[in-house]
């Protein structure tokens, strides 16, 4: 037994130093995958749970790894965070997902793209100017355009993000909070920063039709973000029982699979097309 654990040990060393090894790999490889292009935004629909229409998107990184194939942001998003990329795929993502509404606007579309934006981003001076220079160059009308944040992140971030987020919101674009409900602060968030919309976190919306603990949350976040007069998206609708119930509480906007998994441009652009048609 005593061999059998040591080997064991031996084993977790083995596969600590691997990992390392593996995150030292990817980091370098991330930071020439801008360049060589192999980033790449997906879009999964928001629809109005009303007119059933797709009234946005929300865009989700990939990388489209050499060796690894598609790699979805939970390979590599801590990564770039820790080692400080992430400020150079903000900017990426921004300046992409601008690019992209304008053409969306230009055929027509009335669609809000929301953007994940990281906590770090907050630490870089220059985040405001980005996303200024950004809608000045793609010429976007701004009110298409949505930053997602999440609540931890920004209780976390140290410095006025009030007065950054009230700057922000002075371009003309709206902030929504993302995975609502999960951090320690979401009551007092409503209260310090300007946000337009709250995001229900999937992990309420998995069971909101078995488990009335669930049910009472979303109904009492929906409530909430009425009076506040906020707009509420539901995260992570799977099935039409979820859908159902959601529609019974108000909910103004879902996304999820039963709608659509986030795809690539030309998928979403189908989809877009149906929904005109529609
Ligand atoms: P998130 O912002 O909470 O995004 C929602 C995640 O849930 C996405 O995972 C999406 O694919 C997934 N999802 C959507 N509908 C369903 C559903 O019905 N069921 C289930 N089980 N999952 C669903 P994804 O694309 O892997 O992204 C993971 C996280 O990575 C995002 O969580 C976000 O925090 C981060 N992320 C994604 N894109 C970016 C980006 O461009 N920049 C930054 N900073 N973070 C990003
Ligand atoms: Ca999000
Ligand atoms: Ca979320
Ligand atoms: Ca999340």
């Amino acid at each position: 037994a005593k061999q059998n654990g040591r080997n064991t040990y031996a084993f977790y060393t083995e596969s600590i130093t691997q990992q390392a090894d593996q995150r030292f790999r990817l980091s370098n490889q991330l930071s020439k995958a801008i360049e060589r292009c192999e980033l790449e935004l997906y879009y999964q629909p928001q629809i109005d749970m009303v007119s059933k229409r797709i009234i946005g998107a929300e865009a989700l990184i990939r990388w489209n790894h050499p060796d690894d194939g598609l790699l979805t942001p939970w390979a590599f998003i801590g990564i770039a965070e820790e080692t400080g990329i992430i400020h150079e795929i903000s900017k990426w993502v921004i300046q992409q997902g601008c690019q992209q509404l304008k053409k969306w606007q230009e055929a027509g579309h009335q669609l809000t793209l929301s953007i994940n934006i990281s906590p770090r981003d907050f630490r870089y001076d220059d985040f405001y100017d980005q996303v200024a220079k950004n809608i000045q160059s793609s010429g976007i009308t701004a009110n298409g355009l949505e930053l997602e944040l999440t609540e931890n992140g920004l209780m976390e971030t140290s410095g006025n993000i009030r007065e950054l987020l009230q700057q922000l919101k002075s371009l003309g674009i709206s902030l929504a909070v993302d995975d609502f409900g999960t951090g320690h602060s979401s009551i007092a968030y409503l209260k310090h920063f300007p946000v337009d919309k709250l995001k229900i976190d999937r992990s309420f919306v998995k069971d909101i039709d078995v488990d009335p603990a669930d049910k009472m949350i979303t109904e009492t976040i929906i409530d909430m973000a009425r009076n506040f007069n906020l707009k509420v998206v539901a995260e992570g609708v799977e099935t039409l029982p979820q859908h159902d119930l959601l529609l019974e509480l108000e909910c103004d906007i879902a996304q999820g699979y039963l709608y659509s998994k986030p795809v690539p441009l030309n998928e979403f652009e189908t989809l877009l097309e149906k929904n005109s048609l529609a």
